[in-house]
């Protein structure tokens, strides 16, 4: 630190021919203040006695007195200490230049510590006049305004990102700030200040290109060529007079400063804005496309459709760059063309509805990919207003539905298939295969649900049974398939004679069971008499067979009865016509 600031002061007095000349800047103090801000607490005693040490040693061998090098270094290192604690105390260790806080702390630190400094070495060293001080206040303050940014760079950043640089961008900054100084001592050495714009837009392109560091650089590489360029003309020893030149320099350098660092911290801030900017783009993309979901927005206003990547997925597009991707005109993809040519109108409709009357919505709708594949797809939507309330267009969520709306639909079917099968089935267990009538367990079904309607509504219900005669004849003359026609035929009128509400079933092989809700047997005598008469008067295109007759035994169904009660006196009434010669009716007592 000693060496470091002996050489620095060495460098200023060699430019400005001595202790009593004037010098554009004073980097030592810059040095300083810089090691003392980035110095451990036990640091700064050991640090402040190298400094001084070498600050008297080197005033006085460029020709101060002892007491006069006394006054400086005391006003020197009082300075150092007194701006790295102000800043440290209210803002802190530097962590980064592009913390905007910290560099406007350091700058009214050094602006205030520069004044208490040349306030200070005025009065030590007697010399209290107005040149004196504003040569002192100027010098100091810009070399810490130049230098210690520098190095708290140099040190905070550098040796951290050194392994993440790779060497090609290594040699392009040292290429980038050689122009910059190249530029910057053109400038300066040639004509009388026409080119002092120069180093300005130099600057200002290596903020650009490199933030912080690349400002710190570049000032510093202006600030050494100009003091290297100044012309000091040999002071009077022992006399100050303000130095036009010298001043003229330093509130250039001040004015590069003051506009240098408020660009490079707003630099810092849009990177950082546009590094968030990339990591919620990048969350959002990840989130869509682990959820399948896109979104879209459409914008009446400057006619674009917005599309996310998930969406142009779904649509089995390119969204090319990702960076374009996204907006498009309206007029150039119509979306509305790649939905199914039998959905189009429907969205289209729908959307103009959403566009005119603002309110949410939500539709699903099959999309064609270029490919010619089918996706269905889902949307859910709403408008989409500005901070003041406007009305700027909508916005949707985009899912692709096509493996759901597949299941659903095979879902569907199957349901569909199954309940047709089951109904069959059920049909076919409650059909007598022969006759297409009713077999047992539907007819006994029907005679239950017909008992107990009977007994909730009260009304009469009555059963007969019927059964054709000598039966086993006509199989035995005319053959079983005879006996068949026989059946199916007898089944048939039977079935044709009865009302809607009436119920016939085969509940035997030659035994039919027919049920008459809502009738007493007294009427119930008249419809089966009616059907024992029909089936004898029939008339058979069987060779040799002329008439087939059946006997009958008629019951009620009588409450507080069970049909198995109703059943048997039926059976018995039956075995009476029977016994009675046949081709007869008999109803039970
Ligand atoms: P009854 O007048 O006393 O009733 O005499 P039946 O001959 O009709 O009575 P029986 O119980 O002795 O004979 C019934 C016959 O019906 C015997 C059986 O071969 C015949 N049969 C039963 N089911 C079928 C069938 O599905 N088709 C045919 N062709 N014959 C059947
Ligand atoms: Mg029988
Ligand atoms: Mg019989």
């Amino acid at each position: 630190m000693g060496a470091a600031y002996f050489l620095a002061a060495c460098f200023s007095f060699e430019l400005a021919l001595g202790v009593s000349g004037v010098a554009t800047l004073w980097p030592a103090s810059g040095i300083f203040v810089s090691a003392l801000l980035l110095a451990r607490r036990n640091q700064i005693v050991p640090m402040a006695v190298a400094v001084a040490a070498a600050s008297i040693i080197a005033n006085v061998l460029y020709g101060a007195s002892f007491g006069t090098a006394l006054a400086f270094t005391a006003a020197n290192v009082a300075e150092g200490i007194l701006i790295s604690q102000l800043v440290i105390r209210t803002s802190g260790v530097p962590r980064t230049l592009d913390d905007k806080r910290w560099l406007a702390t350091f700058f009214g630190a050094a602006v205030a510590g520069s004044a208490a400094s040349a306030a200070v070495a005025a009065l030590l060293a007697g010399e209290l006049t107005l040149p004196f001080f504003v040569s002192w206040f100027t010098t100091v303050c810009l070399g810490m305004l130049i230098v210690t940014p520098l190095i708290v760079a140099a040190a905070n950043e550098f040796p951290l990102k050194f392994t993440q640089v790779s060497r090609g961008s290594v040699l392009r900054f040292g290429l980038f700030t050689t122009v910059v100084g190249i530029v910057c001592w053109a400038a300066l050495a040639l004509g009388d200040g026409q080119f002092l714009f120069l180093p300005v837009i130099a600057i200002a392109a290596a903020t650009y290109a490199y933030g912080s560091r690349g400002a710190a650089i570049s000032i510093s590489l202006v600030a050494v060529v100009a003091t290297l360029e100044t012309d000091f003309s040999a002071p009077v020893i022992g006399e100050f007079a303000l130095q036009w030149d010298t001043l003229f320099l330093q509130f250039y350098l001040l004015s590069l400063l003051c506009s240098v660092w408020p660009l490079s911290a707003l630099m810092a801030d849009k990177e950082k804005l546009i590094d968030r900017y990339a990591q919620t783009t990048d969350l959002l993309q990840l989130a869509e496309k682990t959820a399948s979901v896109g979104h879209w927005a459409l914008e009446p206003d400057n006619a674009t459709l917005i599309w996310s990547e998930e969406v142009f997925h779904i649509h089995g597009i390119d969204p090319g760059d990702p960076e374009l991707g996204g907006a498009m005109p309206l007029e150039e993809v119509s979306s509305l063309n790649l939905y199914h040519p039998e959905d189009q109108d429907r969205v289209r409709t729908l959307l103009l509805a959403a566009m005119e009357d603002p309110v949410p919505f939500s539709y699903e709708a099959r999309i064609i990919r270029p490919d010619g594949a089918i996706r269905y797809v889902s949307s859910i939507g709403r408008p989409r207003y500005d901070a003041s309330g406007e009305f700027r267009g909508l916005f949707g969520t985009f899912q692709d539905i096509t493996e759901q709306t597949e299941t659903l639909e095979a879902l569907r079917v199957a349901r569909r298939d199954a309940l047709r099968e089951a109904k069959t089935a059920l049909r076919l267990s409650e059909t007598d295969e022969l006759t297409g009538i009713a077999n047992r367990r539907k007819a006994f079904g029907e005679l239950r649900a017909a008992a107990r309607l009977a007994e909730v509504s009260g009304a009469p219900l009555t059963i007969a049974i019927f059964d054709i005669d000598h039966f086993k004849a006509v199989n035995d003359r005319h053959g079983h398939h005879a006996g068949d026609v026989v059946l199916k035929r007898v089944a048939q009128i039977v079935s044709e004679q009865l009302r809607p509400g009436d119920c016939a079933g085969r509940i035997g092989g030659e035994e039919f069971l027919v049920i008459l809700p809502g009738e007493d047997s007294a009427a119930a005598q008249g419809i089966i008499e009616r059907l024992r008469l029909k089936v004898a008067a029939e008339e058979w295109d069987i060779a040799g067979l002329k008439q087939v007759t059946m006997s009958a035994g008629l019951a009620d169904v009588v409450v507080d009865e069970s049909i198995e009660k109703s059943m048997q006196k039926a059976d018995r009434a039956l075995y009476d016509a029977k016994q009675s010669g046949r081709n007869l009716l008999r109803t039970a007592a």
